[in-house]
């Protein structure tokens, strides 16, 4: 699949209910610079009638993001009336850097990208997250430090540290008060360990922590757009998750943020199958891409290149297809297919996004996936339902943890600290 997104990020809509306008006036500061943010340039009079505030109101929390160099002019053909442009403002890049870390259990990507949604510096590599947690934030720490001597180049400026905050998508269930991880079962080790401390002290910034596959699927909703709305996002990697955005665009976390650990509903032909929970038969032990690569390699195909891990082995065995392959790759539709089938009756999604690394090889995935799906959930719940691969593909986590980044830097209770030097 082509990836949209090259050097710079499209306008992403934060998805969320609409922000209360009237009360507080960081609460419009915010409202009009997210506004912005989703919409790309626009001018006071889109503001006054999208938004439904006074003109005065607008002119004045403009005129403010504009002086504490927020929003910045753009030159441009925005709304042309009586030959003469109308003036347009954008997020000002410069105002703030997002630190989008995208943590997986063989890769790690990591970004950063500027207020506005440019990439700066991105870099995928290989990080230790079967150490300990200790030794590998601090390797993270070193990285994104040396990404921003490369942002500041490439972008001209440095942003003041005070305008940075990292974002970081973890393989793990996390506790949002405490900002640790729970209980992940692929890396044992940092269960409940501060990584939010640990970011914030090492890089002195603001550090948000989120599941990777509710990270991902605001991505995704970001790009789509509202109309996508509820989504539910289905990775197939090291293990199986899921990430579900509500109608109102929130993440589903559930009481304990638990919510969306898919990978271990049993599965009904799941058998003897032993999974990295402990537990057999789960949806993981049938449909990872490790108990992918452990069928084919059963069948006697072999790797060309032994070094190859993950998604990288996984393509490699299948790029030398056969019967065996689109085999293997049926049973794990049909597993999915089960799951998402289940989800779709108690949740009536909009759209199901599956996130994997066949996406761009197979369309055999995506194709067993709904015809489980359509066969098997409830017509009601499948009447407008769409069923595709990511449209961001590898940017879909990225995507996501800048929009977090951006909304905290714009919210109310962050903007009135961003100050940008003249
Ligand atoms: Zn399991």
């Amino acid at each position: 699949m082509a990836n949209p997104l090259t050097s710079s990020l499209p306008y992403l809509v934060a998805p969320g209910p609409a922000r209360s306008v009237a009360v507080l006036t960081e609460d419009v500061l915010g409202a009009i610079a997210e506004r912005v943010g989703g919409a790309g340039p626009c001018s006071k009079a889109d503001l006054v009638r999208e938004m439904g505030l006074p003109r005065s109101t607008v002119t004045a929390h403009v005129d403010w993001l504009l002086n504490r160099g927020v929003l910045t002019h753009v030159a441009g053909e925005h709304q042309l009336k009586r030959g003469r442009p109308a003036e347009s403002v954008a997020l000002n890049g410069g105002a703030g850097w997002i630190l989008a870390v995208e943590m997986g259990a063989l890769k790690t990507t990591v970004a950063v990208v500027d207020l506005a949604g440019a990439i700066l510096a991105r870099r995928k590599v290989s990080l230790p997250v079967s150490q300990d947690p200790k030794t590998c934030l601090a390797k993270l720490a070193v990285l994104l430090e040396e990404l921003a001597v490369e942002a500041a180049e490439v972008s001209g400026h440095a942003v003041p540290r005070a305008n940075w905050v990292a974002s970081i998508a973890l393989p793990a269930r996390i506790d949002l008060q405490t900002r640790r991880p729970l209980r992940p079962t692929i890396m044992p080790t940092w269960d409940g360990y501060p990584v939010g401390e640990a970011i914030e002290s090492a890089l002195g910034c603001p550090a948000l922590l989120e599941n990777d596959c509710s990270v991902r699927a605001l991505g995704e909703v970001g790009y789509l757009g509202p109309d996508s709305l509820p989504l539910i996002s289905i990775q197939i990697g090291t293990g199986v998750g899921a990430g579900i955005i509500d109608s109102s665009g929130l993440i589903i976390r559930g009481a304990n943020g638990a919510a969306g650990d898919v990978g271990h509903i049993p599965y009904s032909k799941g058998g003897d199958a032993l999974c990295s929970c402990g537990a057999r038969g789960c949806i993981e032990a049938v449909a990872s891409v490790s108990a992918m690569i452990a069928k084919i390699e059963r069948a006697g195909i072999t790797c060309a290149d032994d070094t190859l891990r993950g998604s990288d082995r996984l393509l490699s065995l299948v790029e030398q297809g056969g019967p065996d392959v689109t085999q293997v790759i049926r049973e794990s539709a049909e597993a999915i297919g089960e799951v998402v089938a289940s989800l779709c009756n108690v949740l009536n999604p909009r759209r199901v996004v599956i996130t994997s690394a066949l996406a761009t090889v197979s369309h055999e995935l995506l194709a067993g996936v709904r015809s489980v799906v359509y066969a098997r959930a409830r017509p009601l719940a499948t009447k407008d339902l769409v069923i595709d691969y990511s449209q961001l593909g590898d940017s879909m986590g990225i995507a996501g943890a800048y929009l977090l980044g951006r909304r905290f830097l714009l919210s109310s209770s962050n903007i009135k600290r961003l100050r940008v030097a003249a």
